[in-house]
């Protein structure tokens, strides 16, 4: 009887757009593909699926992804088996929608369809669009495939329940949920098997964890526990969310790095307020403080941003002074975007681009003086390094970050990723520290 030979495994391409989760919902779709035989391939021209995996928190994201996407078609021009597809935020965002923009996509799949993603892809309807959000899935049984180097990254919750006025996220994202503990602690302890040393939890609103009685704070201390983890980090809580059982697992858990990222996105408290954000400066100011007097030498960033519709010149200066009083270490600093289907969109915007540009361009540069100066106060000083690779400049140097997520760069000694090293920060720049 003749034999007929195995056909080739499929290949896919799969480029990603946007925050942390969204790099952590690659791994966990590489994990599912590569499950169900695909290799994955860098080089599109070789693929037989491509799929973008996108954002939609900005406009200009998704105007990013389009001009991606019509690149690509040529590869489906040429060869027409090849599938195409959009996963992620923009999928749920803009839905049915896509198709007016791209109507030759194969499949759009939001963030709560990747377990079905290998049979949409079978599938011989055309398109195949998954889009539904589902409060019950954390994909807590499916192992991402992690990235190369020391740190992984894991989804240990999902979703927002917040609402801010200006996000989109709790409409492409759904709903909050949080994994079980001990599917965390198995995800923990199998990435540490894989080589990992330092773990960061991600979530929308990270610290809004909740599975049972363990809250954030309990879940940070079980991780703890896991032997050969050496680090600990997470993004992004929210600031009302920091509960006295996260800042004792902080203080307490050695492991649990002295870095917190503290979105405040504006120190008027009328526009927190039309921001829907659950907090005054008054508030913010006080955790803050506690924050700094409970952790020595924490790191805090923040995100800003400006033009929010109703900001008028005195909102803007309360930011801007709220930027020099904080003193952050570093800070991710926006123009505000309308986006369809939120609560601000119906908002009249007041500001204009040309306004934005001037604050936001304001802001950067008050921020980078603080970075850089906040950076000196580390010259001097012996800081612990978890070694991630060698450095792009100088040659000859290694590069990985300090406790409190400093880049730091030194000579190369021979040590490998993920060993924990102890140099003396010689210079400083806004970005970088020089140490020896
Ligand atoms: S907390 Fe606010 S800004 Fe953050 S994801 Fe939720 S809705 Fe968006």
């Amino acid at each position: 009887m003749a034999e007929f030979p195995e056909p080739a495994p499929r290949r896919v391409f799969l480029e990603t757009y946007g925050c942390q989760m969204n790099v952590a919902d690659a791994e966990l779709v590489g994990g599912v593909l590569r499950r169900h035989g695909y290799l994955r391939t860098e080089d599109p021209a070789q693929a037989d699926v491509l799929l973008l995996n996108t954002c939609a928190i900005r406009e200009r994201a998704e105007e990013r992804v389009l001009g991606r996407l019509s690149e690509l078609l040529r590869f489906k021009i040429e060869r027409p088996a090849v599938q195409l597809g959009v996963l992620g935020c923009m999928a749920s965002h803009l839905r049915e929608r896509l198709l007016d923009r791209a109507p030759y996509l194969d499949v759009i799949v939001g963030p709560d369809g990747y377990r079905d993603l290998p049979a949409l892809l079978d599938d011989a309807v055309d398109p195949r669009i998954d889009v539904r959000l589902d409060r019950g899935e954390t994909y807590a049984d499916l192992a991402p495939d992690h990235a190369a180097g020391p740190r992984a990254w894991l989804s240990v919750m999902r979703g927002c329940d917040k609402f801010c006025t200006f996000c989109v996220v709790p409409l492409t994202r759904g709903r909050e949920r949080s994994l079980p503990p001990d599917a965390v602690v198995a995800q923990v302890e199998a990435a540490v098997a894989g080589g990992k040393r330092e773990i960061v939890f991600l979530g929308q609103t990270v610290n809004a964890y909740r599975s049972n009685d363990v809250d954030f704070g309990g879940l940070l201390r079980l991780a703890a526990q896991v032997d050969g983890l050496e680090r600990i980090r997470f993004t992004s809580p929210h600031p009302a969310e920091v509960s006295d059982s996260l800042i004792a697992a902080m203080v307490d858990e050695r492991k649990v790095m002295p870095y917190i990222h503290m979105p405040l996105q504006s120190a008027s408290d009328r526009i927190l307020h039309e921001m829907a954000r659950d907090y005054t400066v008054a508030d913010y100011r006080a955790l803050l403080a506690r924050l700094r007097e409970a952790i020595p030498d924490l790191a805090v960033s923040t995100d800003l941003i400006v033009g929010f519709p109703g900001e008028d010149e005195s909102d803007y200066a309360a930011t801007a002074d709220f930027l020099a009083e904080a003193r952050y270490d570093f800070a991710y600093l926006f123009k505000y975007s309308a986006r369809p289907g939120t609560r601000a969109f119906k908002m009249t915007e007041t500001v204009t681009e040309e306004e934005k540009g001037r604050r936001l361009k304001e802001l950067i540069e008050r921020q980078e003086q603080v970075s850089l100066e906040k950076n000196q106060d580390q010259v001097g000083r012996e800081v612990e390094v978890m070694v991630e690779g060698p450095a792009r400049r100088p040659t000859g140097h290694l590069v990985g970050k300090s406790r409190n997520f400093k880049t730091t760069v030194f000579p190369d000694d021979g040590a490998l990723p993920g060993d924990l090293v102890r140099v003396r920060v010689e210079s400083a720049s806004g970005h970088t520290l020089l140490a020896r």
